[in-house]
């Protein structure tokens, strides 16, 4: 039989490699494709829809529906739009469902997910980091099993399998991004292109920014939280990206994973667990790279990583401030509206502003409180001047 899966953000860069892996994992005789989605790129996703013969395609973008149906016609393939039908399509019951849109538009639809989802592979870590108590409490009560996609987050995983359970502490691997040997002075000019440019990850625009503020670190610890439990996390900068993350357990022994810097070796892990297939990832050559470098990362010069533990500290919806804040200073930056530095500023002074509220809530107090808080973030965001 089939397997049935759906992919959320099936355009995107996460999406377009699990689009890879089911192609070369069989394609449409192998896999059930019930929902893609996508956004803008409605031409992709209809190649896309075509070639694993998909039952549905949601674009989240109304104004695309007419172009989506057009590159459709003669498919068969029903298409929708619109956030409403996004959050419909992701309830249709699957084996298998990946969540990839970026950013807190991936709530809604990664809530409906774990609850219709036999297994969610969550690449959207924006949900964890907004409502981590809901998304998990949803995956229980809906006997849905969650594996994490961040690559992090999958080595962090896969290392817990070699041990029962008496973790002393986290070590999560950070590239340090393409400013990690930059002072704040030349951080200050830094251009949209410069931040862009990831020294190792192919990524999508945003997270690739995220990469060079840290930010995407900082919202890596408290998805480690959120994931992992109460457990000591710290942050090691690791330029080759060759570890993807370790966890020390009680007696000393540090278990790590590593691989080549390719998105697909995380994806196929959460697609083909718990089983290992063949992966079309370059193979780790350790004589060719003759080292792998560590160092402490500087809170100073990201001061992102000290907000995350702020965050942290404060519970309760303060993750929905953080991240809600973070993405209103992204599009302000993308818009060459404020600089690089301001980011953090604009994000600190947020979570000041909300503080009080914000660990006073939950989200286990439902969806409505946390895209409530995500929109008050984002409006104090995007007044904020420096
Ligand atoms: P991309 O920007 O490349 O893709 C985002 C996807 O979401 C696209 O399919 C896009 O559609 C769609 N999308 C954009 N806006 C909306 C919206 N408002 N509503 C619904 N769908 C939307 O992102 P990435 O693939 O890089 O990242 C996806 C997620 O995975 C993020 O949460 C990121 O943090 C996480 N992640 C990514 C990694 C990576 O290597 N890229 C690594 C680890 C985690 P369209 O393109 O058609 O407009």
């Amino acid at each position: 039989m089939r397997r049935a899966v759906s992919i959320f953000g099936a355009t995107g860069s996460i999406g377009q490699n699990t689009v890879d892996l089911l192609r070369r994992q069989g394609g449409a005789g192998a896999y059930d494709v019930k929902v893609l989605s996508g956004a803008r790129n409605v031409a992709l996703l209809a190649e896309q829809a075509r070639e694993l013969q998909a039952d549905l395609v949601v674009t989240a973008d109304e104004t695309r529906l007419a172009d989506l149906r057009a590159a459709l016609q003669g498919s068969g393939i029903a298409a929708a739009a619109g956030a409403q039908a996004l959050r419909e399509a992701a309830e249709i019951p699957v084996d298998w469902a990946m969540s990839a849109i970026v950013g807190a538009a991936g709530l809604a639809p990664t809530l409906a997910m774990a609850r219709a989802a036999k297994t969610l592979a969550l690449a959207n870590k924006e949900s964890l980091v907004c409502a981590g108590e809901l998304l998990q409490a949803t995956c229980a009560e809906n006997g849905c099993r969650l594996l994490p996609v961040d690559s992090e987050h999958s080595a962090i995983f896969q290392a817990l399998q070699g041990g029962d359970g008496a973790i002393s502490r986290i070590l999560l691997t950070a590239s340090g991004g393409p400013f990690r040997d930059w002072t704040r002075e030349q951080m200050q000019g830094a251009t949209l292109a410069q931040a862009v440019a990831h020294p190792n990850w192919d990524m999508g625009q945003r997270i690739s920014i995220d990469s060079a503020t840290m930010f995407n670190k900082a919202l890596e610890v408290i998805e480690a939280r959120q994931l992992f439990g109460d457990t000591r996390i710290e942050v090691i900068v690791h330029p080759q990206s060759i570890i993807h993350s370790m966890v020390e357990f009680a007696d000393g022994a540090i278990l790590a994973q590593l691989g080549a810097p390719d998105m697909r070796g995380a994806i196929g892990f959460a697609l083909n667990w718990p089983e290992r297939q063949d992966l079309p990832v370059e193979r780790l050559d350790f004589a060719a790279l003759s080292r792998l470098d560590f160092h402490a990362p500087d809170e100073g010069r990201f001061p992102a990583l000290r907000l995350a533990k702020q965050v942290l500290a404060a519970g309760g919806l303060s993750g929905a401030v953080f991240n809600g804040a973070k993405e209103a200073a992204l599009d302000r930056f993308i818009a060459g509206d404020i600089g690089f530095l301001d980011m953090a500023a604009l994000v600190e002074k947020t979570l000041e502003s909300l503080h009080v509220e914000a660990s006073s809530a939950s989200s286990l107090d439902g969806l409505a409180a946390v895209l409530d808080m995500d929109a008050r973030a984002r409006e104090i965001g995007m007044a904020w001047s420096a």
